[in-house]
């Protein structure tokens, strides 16, 4: 294991005190951006809190990136890499049911994927570490990015340059995740959370009478066979011990009970692992559509549009287990738990992992692990006290990355 000294300039047991210290600001924070949410692209007056809360901290700050994103940075006083620590900072359309004093003030709004705790966080760490900077080595970036959940946020800002200026060593974002204990954090080298693209399919037939198929060509029965060969690829092509998830999530096709419809329209998502498993996938999602509608006298027309979504979220070595240290460290053994697999969910983190080492940790929010709550549950209600824990590794993280690890 490549891991840095931890330096002593601070002890692990100072930054839990200071964590601890701010914990009351930190809850008053994450409720006030909970009951504020905005959707993605849209979060104005969260970039505006943001802005403002580091700017009253003395850091440098650049709004209207990528939108609605927030950028500060802090130099520390010593020599030292560039930490880009990133925080998403969107909402989801979704109408809160829970009955906390704190609930959403925004009709069919609601922070269900605890983003508002991830942007919470990363605020009172940016007002611990302002408070340190004779400890900081190097430059610490703050990013607070928009528009995580299925818009693409994460490359926006990476397109406008927010890896660069001063270009950045290591890049590090948590997720909140309800299947682990409260506090406990998770880790996992390599593939953490998997590329996610999708596809839209319309197979055109010849409208007929239901009575006389002979004279059309049925677009539903050309879908159903389709959608039903597509699962061939997971089962036939795709390596055994690899992993992949081809989801139909809409079919649409006809109106009646005596009429073939002319057309049959469908879209699912595709996951994978890896870049060369994402890539034949999708290859064999096209042979197959137009292979199968062929052999069914679908050749009218196929409409088949593949969007290229997010990569996998590949969590760098080195750089994973130098953060699982700083985590052992502040919180013993317990608090780590290495991830036996990876989640087929996505994570637009991926587009920042994609162009410099870094991590991607799950944070324990469920007081209950064994059934626990759902993200994008319209009662998501995370365990705030994780928080402690959140901004403790990211303090310890900022704090103890002392040089560039390669
Ligand atoms: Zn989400
Ligand atoms: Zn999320």
């Amino acid at each position: 294991m490549n891991v840095q000294k931890i330096t002593k300039t601070i002890t692990s047991a100072e930054i839990v005190e200071k964590t601890v210290g701010i914990y009351e600001e930190a809850v008053s924070l994450r409720r006030k951006i909970h009951e504020h949410p905005e959707l993605g692209f849209e979060e104005y007056k969260t970039a505006e809190l943001i802005a403002t809360y580091l700017q009253e901290l003395g850091i440098e700050v650049t709004t209207g990136v990528a939108e609605t994103g927030v950028v500060g940075i802090l130099r520390g006083e010593l020599e030292g890499p560039v930490l880009a620590l990133r925080a998403d900072i969107d909402a989801l359309p979704i109408q809160e049911k829970t009955t906390v004093s704190y609930k959403s003030k925004n009709p069919g709004i609601m922070h269900a994927c605890g983003h508002d705790m991830h942007t919470a966080m990363l605020l009172s760490a940016a007002k611990i570490l302002s408070e340190n900077k004779q400890y900081v080595s190097g430059t610490i970036k703050f990013i607070f990015q928009p528009a995580e959940e299925m818009k693409g946020g994460g490359i926006m800002m990476v397109e406008e340059g927010v890896l660069s200026n001063p270009p950045v060593d290591h890049a590090f974002a948590f997720h909140v995740w309800p299947e682990l204990p409260t506090g406990v954090y998770g880790f996992r080298n390599g593939p953490m959370m998997a590329s996610m693209d999708t596809f839209d399919v319309v197979l055109t037939g010849k409208q007929g009478h239901g009575a006389a198929p002979h004279q059309g060509v049925d677009a539903i029965v050309g879908a159903c066979h389709v959608v039903t060969a597509l699962q061939t690829i997971v089962s036939r092509e795709t390596d055994p011990v690899d992993s992949a998830v081809i989801t139909i999530g809409t079919i649409e096709a006809g109106d009646g009970y005596n009429i073939i419809p002319e057309k049959a329209r469908f879209k699912g998502t595709v996951r994978t692992l890896n870049e060369n498993t994402r890539k034949e996938v999708q290859n064999s999602i096209k042979r197959i559509i137009e292979g199968v509608a062929a052999a069914l006298k679908l050749e009218v027309e196929i409409n088949y549009n593949f969007t290229v979504g997010y990569p996998v979220t590949m969590n760098d070595i080195k750089f994973n287990e130098h953060v699982a240290c700083i985590a052992t460290d502040l919180f013993g053994e317990n608090s780590v738990q290495w991830m036996s697999k990876p989640s087929m969910a996505s994570e637009d983190f991926a587009f920042y992992l994609d162009q410099v080492p870094g991590t991607f940790v799950f944070l324990g929010v469920g007081e209950n692990p064994e059934e626990p709550m759902k993200l994008h549950s319209d009662v998501f209600l995370p365990d705030e006290k994780a928080m402690i824990r959140g901004i403790s590794l990211i303090v310890g993280l900022a704090l103890n990355t002392t040089e560039k690890i390669q």
